[in-house]
Order: C-alpha cells, then sequence, then structure tokens
C-alpha cells in the first residue's frame, strides 16, 4: 500500500472513531476518571455501606446505573458503588482524551470471575464481547508497587495484654517487632502505613477497628504469634472473617507458607472481634507457634520476621496490584 492510500485510510478511520464511539457509549455507560488520590467502593449506594475495595488517582470506570449521587459499578465480579462528586466524567469524542487512551499500554479489565482480559485498545473495548458479557468496568493504572494504597498494620496484644507467653517470651513483643518490619517493608513499595500500636501500650480491640473503620485504608492485617497445650502444634495460618476477603487471606498464607517452609494451616473462617467490626478487608495472621520451643527458636529472630513481613507483602500485592 502506498503512503498516500495509508494516509486516506486512517483519515477515514479516525473519523469514523470520533463519529461513532460517543454514540456507543451513550448506550453503554458513562465513563469515568479517578482524579483524587483514592475512594472507596462500597457494596451499597450509601456512605455506610461496607467498603469493598478502593480506586485510586487514574483508575477509569465505566458506570450503568446512577442512585442518590452514586454510580453502579462492578468491581471483583461484584455490584460496586462510587460516590459520583469523586469522579470525572470522561468523553472519547475529545481529541486530548483518545490521545491520552491510546497511549496506555493496554486496557485490563476485571470480569466477573475476577480474572483478568487484555484489551488491547480502547476500539476492541467497545466491541468484545467478552466484555459485555462480564459487566465489568474498572480499568486500573498499571502500575507494579503499592503507592496510593494504604494499610493498617496492627500488632497483637500490647501493655498489659501480653498474648500468649513462653520462655519467657511474650507474644505482644514479637508482633510488635513483626509489625514495624512490615510496616517498613509495606512503606518500600510505596504505601501508606498505620501501625495501630508503635510500642508497649494496651490497644482495646474496638480501638483497633476504630483505627481501621475511620481511615481510607485498603486493608487491615493483624500480625499474632499462636500457642496451643501441645508443643508440636506448629504452623501458620490465616484468618478471615468475611467470606469476601478469604481471597486476600488465601494470597497472603500462599506466599507466608511458600516463602518460611512452615507448616501450612491453611485459612480459615474466625469470628474474631477486630475481624468482624472491620469494614476494611481484614485477616489475622498466626505466624507460628510460641508454644513450639523449635518454632520459637525460629520466629524470635529478625531474619524469620523479615522473611515473614516480605511474603505478606508478596502476598498483598498479588491480590492488590491486577498485573502483578
Ligand atoms: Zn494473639
Amino acid at each position: 500500500m502506498n503512503v498516500l492510500k495509508k494516509c486516506i485510510l486512517s483519515s477515514f478511520i479516525l473519523v469514523f472513531f470520533f463519529t461513532i464511539i460517543p454514540a456507543v457509549h451513550a448506550a453503554e455507560g458513562q465513563m469515568y476518571l479517578v482524579n483524587v488520590d483514592t475512594i472507596e467502593l462500597k457494596d451499597a449506594p450509601k456512605s455506610n455501606a461496607n467498603v469493598i475495595g478502593n480506586l485510586i488517582e487514574g483508575d477509569k470506570l465505566t458506570t450503568f446505573e446512577e442512585h442518590n449521587g452514586w454510580v453502579k459499578t462492578f468491581f471483583r465480579g461484584e455490584a460496586a458503588w462510587v460516590l459520583e462528586n469523586n469522579l470525572q466524567a470522561i468523553y472519547l469524542n475529545d481529541e486530548g482524551e483518545l490521545a491520552s487512551e491510546k497511549s496506555s499500554q493496554s486496557y485490563k479489565a476485571i470480569t466477573a470471575e475476577g480474572g483478568l482480559i487484555n484489551l488491547p485498545s480502547e476500539t476492541a473495548k467497545l466491541d468484545s464481547p467478552n466484555l459485555k458479557s462480564a459487566s465489568m468496568e474498572i480499568t486500573r493504572n498499571q502500575k507494579n508497587n503499592l503507592s496510593g494504597y494504604h494499610f493498617i498494620v496492627d500488632a497483637g496484644h500490647g501493655g498489659k495484654d501480653g498474648g500468649a507467653m513462653a520462655k519467657k517470651m511474650k507474644e505482644k513483643d514479637l508482633t510488635l517487632s513483626t509489625a514495624k518490619l512490615l510496616a517498613e517493608e509495606l512503606k518500600e513499595e510505596g504505601a501508606a502505613v498505620t501501625l495501630s500500636r508503635k510500642d508497649d501500650t494496651y490497644i482495646s480491640l474496638d480501638n483497633r477497628t476504630i483505627i481501621s473503620n475511620s481511615s481510607d485504608a485498603d486493608a487491615f492485617i493483624s500480625v499474632h504469634y499462636n500457642a496451643n497445650k501441645n508443643p508440636k502444634a506448629a504452623g501458620i495460618s490465616t484468618f478471615y472473617h468475611s467470606s469476601k476477603h478469604s481471597k486476600l487471606a488465601n494470597k497472603i498464607q500462599n506466599a507466608l507458607v511458600i516463602a518460611t517452609s512452615m507448616n501450612d494451616r491453611g485459612t480459615k473462617q474466625a469470628n474474631y472481634k477486630v475481624l468482624r467490626s472491620n469494614r476494611k478487608p481484614a485477616v489475622l495472621l498466626e505466624l507460628g507457634f510460641i508454644t513450639n520451643p523449635d518454632e520459637l527458636d525460629k520466629i524470635k529472630s529478625i531474619t524469620y520476621q523479615k522473611n515473614a513481613a516480605e511474603s505478606i507483602v508478596e502476598g498483598i500485592k498479588k491480590y492488590f496490584l491486577e498485573n502483578y
């Protein structure tokens, strides 16, 4: 094909898309861009609804319904509501917008099953039958660190509450040093971190959940060490309350078991207060048995705690970063 023909053809294609796309979008839903640091996705169109995720600046979403100032989209296969006034409407018939859309590498959309489909361009996005059946629409900023995310790291026990104890080793001390290492690892990934306690003070379970629920955190990670009458009891387990958060628990548990070679006690649903009253995705980690002499030698070492912290971050990244 000669150059002139190519020029004519591409001009025709551009004119065609500028003409056709706004009409298609009007029928399919309104596109929005997140232009504030972070906003919450809720499971219902009201401010006291459960938080099921967060969007960060640069994320795009398409909405399908409006209700009292809230707009509905889909996230990890669930209906999700966002306050409309935190969003900036975008239109593809604007020349600048279309240019910036096209400069993105590829679009990743989360399907109803929670998987990803790669969309090579905005055009394919509109034409894709997969996407329509998936009824999804959030495209996240492509990145491989945790910048823009905020985590509550909760060191179990503290002050008058020592937690489990064996051979003069107190759980509250092990949880604090591990929580601090975890906070450091998360900050290295660009995340903001709030520690529920930074020293040996008593914080009630209510206050721990208040810290979480009153924040814009993306997840709450509670660090504990286990105890059992049987000194042979060993290994790591991860607990969650809402089944919505079992996936986060699984990702962290898997990463921990692989990196530490500890016994895998699995993930379990549990009715712990800090999980039950938490409106953020919340997990409680039991990182080994203080009552098992072999395991105690291991878990009291900074090497083990740092390894555990790194693998918790690995699990968090596998959960939150779609293309990680
Ligand atoms: Zn504990």
